[in-house]
């Protein structure tokens, strides 16, 4: 037998179908391998050391992908910059072939090795969640959902127009569990003549529906009518759902998400905080329990909502949520920008009721954080402050949630 030896590794890349382009990889990743143009977020192999940094604060799961190529062949960022999705593994081209010795760099199990990174939100399901089904259509076949409702939530008068969107599926199969996400692919094409890539938004109805037992989901969508520096730019995708029309179709795509999913075991308790639209799944998961209690079934556990807007007028489903009970749901709403009030933030309120968070973080408890991503860091902070006056460490508290797929994020 001829040998010659061949050099693998396993070249770290990201789904281009799926990425949303949130840019949380390329601020994550602590040896800057990650880069993007204005329309693909790469990998550079010469400068990832696959640490898996990335992986867990990704909230689709596109960065999660792997080829084994030759060292030699590895793909170019000229090349990822190109793709509309990934190459397949036969496109990869490497092969152990009986005729060759292959070297694997970083050892056949440093995916696993990766995944088992540690990570500051939970990579896991809940343990009693339910299966969730993913990928089933990707930008190649896109299923055609036909708009059922457009109505808008934020109050007349308010800075932002945020929407309730509703999307039915006929007799075409598309099962969704709360905190998954679907990506839209907006019509048309972009500046360079391609193809947008869809735009994913997070699912607010609960698994049976937004109309019990219809094939239909619902959206929380705001319309983008600026960048974060200010300069005006009407966002593609948001724009063009807050403008949809009952009887239009759309293409979908997804479900995505695998692990942003709620507990179903007895005695498990929801703590929820989010802000702005990032109160879609707080809602479908709100929703799934309001409907088992309706139906006059045992609901697994206690709800806590921290709920961030900027006004009454601005935070999404504020009537309905509301008049729900004080016995089914605990809710501490923050507005931020109320004439003639001090401004409030969710972190804010959580410090206001430290005792009862530091109790339900002792306890059987998933926790929820999804909307701006400048939350992340106050709300980490009032856990930390929680857990320290009940005696509590946060390090070790955090640590367990993760392990345990407690402690799930979401923010853009
Ligand atoms: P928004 O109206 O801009 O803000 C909501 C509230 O959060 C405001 O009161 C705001 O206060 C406050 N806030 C700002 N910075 C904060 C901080 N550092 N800590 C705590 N609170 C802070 O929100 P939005 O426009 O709806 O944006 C929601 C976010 O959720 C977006 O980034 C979106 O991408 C993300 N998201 C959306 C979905 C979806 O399905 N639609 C799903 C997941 C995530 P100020 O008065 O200071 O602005």
């Amino acid at each position: 037998m001829s040998v010659s030896e061949v050099v693998l590794i396993k070249q770290h890349l990201i789904d281009p179908e799926v990425c949303i382009r949130c840019n949380t990889c390329e601020e994550t990743c602590p040896v800057d391998a990650i880069t993007h143009d204005d329309r693909n977020y790469v990998v550079n192999a010469e400068v990832c050391n696959a640490c898996g940094a990335c992986l867990s604060p990704c909230p689709t799961g596109s960065i999660d992908h792997w080829r084994v190529v030759a060292r030699d062949k590895v793909f170019s960022l000229a090349e990822q910059f190109g793709w509309d999705e990934l190459p397949t593994i036969e496109q990869a081209g490497a092969t152990t072939a009986d005729d060759s010795l292959a070297t694997l760099v970083g050892g056949d199990d440093a995916p696993s090795q990766l995944n088992a990174a540690v990570s500051p939100a939970s990579t896991q399901a809940p343990h009693s969640a339910a299966t969730p089904q993913t990928n089933l259509h990707g930008v190649k076949n896109p299923i055609i959902a036909t708009v059922a409702g457009n109505l808008r939530l934020s109050a007349e008068g308010a800075s932002g127009d945020v929407r309730h969107i509703v999307l039915d599926f006929g007799s075409l199969p598309f099962p969704v569990l709360e905190g998954q996400s679907i990506g839209i692919i907006a019509p048309g094409t972009d500046a360079n003549g391609r193809a947008h890539h869809p735009r994913m938004y997070s699912v607010a109805s609960p698994r049976t529906g937004e109309r019990e037992g219809y094939n239909n989901l619902s959206l929380t969508v705001k319309r983008v009518t600026e960048s974060d520096a200010g300069e005006p730019i009407p966002g593609v995708c948001s724009n063009y759902v807050c403008d949809l029309h009952k009887g239009d179709t759309v293409q979908v795509t997804g479900p995505f998400g695998t692990s942003f999913l709620m507990p179903n075991h007895a005695g498990s308790n929801l703590l929820m905080v989010c802000t702005g639209t990032g109160s879609a799944p707080m809602r479908a998961m709100t929703e799934q329990r309001r409907r088992l209690r309706a139906a006059g079934q045992p609901v697994p556990g206690r709800l806590t909502l921290f709920f961030g807007a900027r006004s009454p007028g601005e935070l999404p489903y504020f009537g309905p949520l509301t008049k729900l009970p004080p016995d089914f749901i605990d809710t501490r709403l923050a507005f931020s920008r109320v004439p003639n009030q001090p401004r409030e933030y969710v972190q804010d309120r959580m410090r206001q009721r430290a005792a009862d968070v530091a109790e339900l973080l002792r306890g059987d408890t998933f926790v929820y954080l999804c909307g701006l991503k400048g939350m992340e860091i106050g709300v980490l902070e009032a856990l930390r402050d929680a857990c320290a006056s009940a005696g509590m460490d946060w390090p070790s508290v955090h640590q367990r949630l993760v392990d345990e797929g407690r402690f799930h994020v979401e923010t853009y």
